[in-house]
């Protein structure tokens, strides 16, 4: 299949050569017809699916071909979970409307920006908002944005929405936007919240599958290697040298961590940065690009971060602290083959990560070979399960007996 016979036309068809982008992926394949032909749709995509472009291409298509006179109007409303998903959604509509008669004026309303800067790009007359649903809210408040004239409502990797209050901030957008409207929503998942969530936006949704055979991380190498705590720093630096990967992701458990390990990793003479939800926006900014750039060859980040990193080169993910859970484990290693490209994933587990990372496998369908690396071997035995004392009869009143009791105070 080719990106012309999906019915995009010219100057589209030039964007996507421009960046590389050959032939559809699974989910562009089949959303980018359903939305051309004005349906409402609701997919089931990971990111690394090539989901964005999925929604940015026929947005633009039809958008191009009913732009109308005067002022840009708001036509587009994206919203995704993160800043750096917001900066990628956007940067994928500049990019793919590059060719366009007229390019697509496009906003990103994110935190830790100026927000008087973002209004005053949205008074000067915008075609597309990209946002994150806070700082939207906050735009909304001081009702200087127009979506009267909306035609697209698009929610990005929707699931990891679902906390943070999201349900009421999205009545509050529901309110400002046209009930007449064309509703894209992705997810990876779609638990009973999220389904709740799809019902109330969509009208008629086309659902859309990728085969569980298509997920991007079949492509993924991953490895487990045995290693003390304590030797996870040199054990790093001796891959890095003896495998010579070029860009790697590493994840710690906490933003302290990461910084710390960083600045050691930059005294050892490595191109090593750290990557957390404390740093400015211009801060995160400047490291991302300075790492796409292969500036930065190792990145220590949080799990806050990573999420919606959308890099296609990262060689190799390391598990420096294991994830909590195994939902962040599959999220960890996608950011490693990407875009059709395969990829390494490596954690380190001590004794005590043993359970953790059994749960971790059983959870993901996977099983792994332990691997230690000669020089860096597991030393010292697995702590022994500590059991609390045995409970001791006729110490200390049982749950039935205090109920008893109040019972029958409440009686007497
Ligand atoms: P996404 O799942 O939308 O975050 O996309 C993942 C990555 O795949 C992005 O870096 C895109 O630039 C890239 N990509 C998306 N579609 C294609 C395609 N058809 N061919 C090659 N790369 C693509």
């Amino acid at each position: 299949m080719s990106f012309s016979k999906l019915g995009l036309s010219s100057n589209i068809l030039r964007a996507l050569e421009h960046s590389g982008y050959k032939q559809p992926t699974p989910i562009q394949d089949k959303v980018i017809p359903f939305v051309l032909s004005h349906h409402d749709v609701m997919a089931q995509a990971q990111t690394g699916s090539g989901k964005s472009a999925s929604f940015v291409l026929p947005i633009l298509e039809i958008w191009s071909k009913n732009i109308g006179e005067g002022k840009s109007k708001i036509k587009t409303l994206v919203l995704t979970p993160t800043r750096e998903l917001t900066l990628q959604v956007a940067q994928t509509f500049v990019s793919m409307g590059e060719f366009l008669p007229q390019k697509p004026k496009v906003v990103s309303l994110i935190g830790g920006e100026s927000i008087g800067d973002q209004l005053f790009a949205i008074q000067k007359g915008c075609d597309i908002v990209v946002a994150t649903s806070g700082r939207l809210i906050d735009v909304l408040n001081k009702k200087q944005m127009n979506l009267s004239h909306l035609q697209f409502f698009v929610l990005d990797e929707a699931d990891k929405m679902l906390d943070l209050g999201f349900a009421e901030e999205l009545e509050l957008i529901l309110k400002e936007i046209p009930s007449k409207r064309q509703n894209l929503l992705f997810s990876a998942t779609y638990p009973p919240k999220m389904q709740m969530i799809a019902s109330r936006i969509t009208q008629n949704p086309i659902s859309v599958t990728i085969e569980s055979d298509e997920p991007t991380v079949q492509a993924i190498n991953q490895r487990v290697i045995e290693v003390n705590h304590a030797n996870r720093g040199p054990l790093l630096r001796h891959l890095l040298e003896s495998e010579k990967w070029e860009q790697v992701l590493v994840f710690m458990a906490n933003k302290r961590a990461t910084d710390n390990i960083a600045a050691k990793f930059k005294k050892y003479g490595f191109l090593a940065e750290s990557f957390h939800g404390d740093l400015v926006q211009e801060d995160r900014n400047y490291t991302l690009d300075a790492f796409k750039a292969k500036k930065i060859r190792i990145l220590f980040a949080t799990d806050i971060a990573a999420r919606g990193l959308d890099i296609d080169d990262i060689t190799c993910v390391i598990n420096f602290d294991l994830p909590r859970s195994p939902a962040d484990y599959i999220h960890r290693i996608g950011r490693t083959g990407r875009a059709g490209k395969s990829g390494l994933a490596v954690s380190f587990i001590d004794h005590e990560d043993q359970d953790h990372f059994a749960l971790i496998e059983k959870r993901s369908q996977i099983k792994l070979v332990r691997e230690q690396i000669a020089g860096y071997e597991l030393s010292g035995n697995a702590p022994e399960k500590v059991k609390g004392p045995e409970p001791v009869k006729g110490k200390g009143k049982s749950k039935k007996d205090k109920l008893r009791e109040q019972a029958a105070k409440g009686n007497g």
